[in-house]
């Protein structure tokens, strides 16, 4: 876990699985992936797959040593609901960010329908929805992308979130029902696709007549913070308002291949195979 980040809207990043595959122009130029082969070559162990999807079942529990709350982001080099991500793995994530509550963990992924599926195992062991101190979040780059919301909408959780980063072209009219937060920002590096001014303004607008938080990043650029987070000289930095609710869930002893079992009972109609 790093602790500290340089991502405006979290405090700490947390990466159990490390790698991922591209999947949509978002990922056009993956932060992620430069990373990896930076880290690889300076002989960093856990990076020695390169951008290979890895699990790091060292590091599930990673959250729990760090007693200071913090806000952080699970898997900023990686997608936890990537294909090859086993359910019972990313269930053991979950568990810890169910114990460690005094944490914020946010949540993001460009498989939304993973997600989605995987909540559905989530309640099934667990017996309630996620908590709202993890919040469940999807990726959304342009208009194409937009359905990811609608598959956010099944995720059975209490918290939900949109990162609109990078943002590379307008995303229309959209549905914000049950969204508590949006993250607006411009792509950076070499190679950034800039972003236009009258995109940015019209996700505000329809987040403010939704009644969706707002968090505008960066206006992007050679570097992230080139070209500051001041638009029409206001600097956007809310957080969606969290319902305080007592952690049930605490007591729930968590096991993989109980995991497994539980949901192969329950579910007949399991997309995705579990490991058992
Ligand atoms: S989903 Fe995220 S981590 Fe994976 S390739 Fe795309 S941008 Fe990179």
């Amino acid at each position: 876990m790093a602790t500290g980040s340089a991502i405006e809207w979290t405090e700490a990043t947390w990466n159990p699985s490390t790698g991922c595959t591209k999947i949509s122009p978002g990922c056009k130029n993956c932060y992620a992936e430069k990373l990896s082969k930076r880290l690889k070559a300076m002989g960093v162990k856990k990076y020695k797959n390169n951008f290979e999807f890895t699990e790091h079942p060292d590091d599930i529990e990673l959250p729990l040593k760090w007693k200071k709350s913090k806000k952080i982001f699970v898997n900023s080099m990686s997608d936890l609901f990537h294909e090859k991500s086993r359910m019972e793995f990313i269930a053991s994530c979950f568990h810890t960010m169910i114990q460690a509550d005094w944490h914020t963990y946010q949540v993001l992924t460009k498989r939304s329908h993973i997600m989605a599926e995987f909540s559905n195992y989530f309640q099934t062991y667990f017996g309630d929805v996620m908590p709202p101190h993890i919040w469940m979040g999807v990726s959304v780059e342009n208009e194409d992308h937009v359905w990811r919301i609608d598959e956010l909408r099944k995720v059975k959780c209490h918290t939900r979130f949109i990162s609109f980063e990078p943002l590379i072209g307008p995303v229309g009219k959209i549905n914000l029902k049950s969204i508590d937060w949006a993250i607006i920002g411009g792509e950076s590096g070499y190679k950034f696709r800039d972003v236009e001014e009258k995109w940015i303004l019209d996700i505000i607008k329809q987040c403010k007549k939704q009644n969706v938080s707002v968090f505008f990043k960066q206006w992007g650029g050679i570097r992230p913070k080139s070209r500051g987070r001041t638009i029409q000289n206001r600097i956007y930095n809310e957080y969606p308002k969290i319902k305080k609710l007592k952690n049930f869930l605490k007591d729930i002893e968590f096991d993989e291949k109980l995991f497994a079992q539980k949901c192969v009972e329950k579910n007949q109609k399991i997309k995705r195979p579990l490991t058992i």
